[in-house]
């Protein structure tokens, strides 16, 4: 018995060598690369751009203030990249990003960033994330015109946003943008089997991707969890709907480097009341 037990001990061992060479032989440019540096990226997350100021808050900055920030970012040298530039600087060892990148996101959706935020991005030669709420561009088409106060982005104004090549379409839910009594965001419910977690999450998840299909011939691999609030469990199940990237809502800098994943990328969110050298001097690099 003990000679088998070591014989099976050696056989383990010898296969556990042999995937860890299969491993290093799979991944050698990776390995290459490594020392090569890796590049700090901001991500800003800005919401509802509008101009009355009564309506100015945490999630609403004013147009004249979002030039502000396009043009301090340009002065100190930030160019901003696509989630596309993003993906490729991890998986193809030799892509490369702008030494100071920085990745300007738009969450909810509103027809106010086509607005106030796409003449803004053309006129400083800028990308950005703007991500959806399927339910709420969905209920659009037919309200024309649209009301920048209030009302999300249409079909027509995502298509031509996307035809500029500035800026990609996140999913951010189809539905589960609410907090209530049922489900807070699109997080597991306490006591909530996996199997029925699962199939919230994702069926939410892929009706937003159906009408990007439907409408703009777009599929996003860009999902920005709803308020920023994350079950761990529903990584497997973004990975496994194909979506690459993630936005969280925790603060911080994000370090890439090559082959890392783009998960829960960390976010700093822009509210009104904060001149741009002072935002953005505290948390840039
Ligand atoms: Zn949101």
């Amino acid at each position: 018995m003990r000679k088998g037990k070591a014989a099976a001990l050696a056989a383990a061992l010898l296969l556990c060598l042999w995937a860890a060479l299969l491993v290093f032989q799979a991944e050698p440019a990776f390995e290459d690369l490594e020392g090569h540096g890796s590049v700090v990226l901001p991500v800003i997350m800005y919401h509802s751009i509008l101009k009355d100021p009564s309506r100015q808050g945490p999630y609403v900055l004013s147009p004249s203030q979002l030039e502000k920030d396009l043009q301090y970012l340009q002065e100190k040298g930030y160019e901003s990249v696509s989630v596309a530039q993003l993906l490729d600087y991890v998986h193809d060892p030799f892509a490369t990003l702008p030494e100071k990148p920085v990745l300007l996101t738009f969450d909810d959706g509103f027809y106010n960033n086509y607005v106030y935020a796409f003449p803004l991005l053309e006129q400083y030669d800028m990308k950005a994330v703007v991500s959806i709420i399927g339910l709420h561009s969905d209920g659009v088409t037919g309200l024309e015109p649209l009301n920048p106060t209030f009302d999300h982005l249409g079909w027509a104004q995502m298509e031509e946003m996307l035809d500029s090549g500035r800026v990609e379409l996140g999913n951010h839910s189809y539905n589960l943008h609410t907090i209530d009594a049922k489900r807070i965001a699109s997080t597991r419910r306490r006591g909530e089997s996996l199997e029925n977690y699962k199939e919230v999450f994702c069926q939410d998840a892929r009706k937003t991707q159906a009408l990007f299909e439907e409408h703009l011939g777009w599929t996003t691999p860009i999902y920005a969890y709803p308020y920023g609030l994350i079950s761990v469990e529903s990584l497997d199940f973004l990975e496994e709907m194909g979506y690459s990237v993630s936005f969280s809502c925790a603060e911080g800098l994000n370090t890439l480097s090559k082959g890392q994943s783009l998960q829960l990328l960390k976010r700093y969110n822009r509210p009104s009341g904060i001149g741009s050298e002072r935002f953005f001097s505290q948390i840039l690099p």
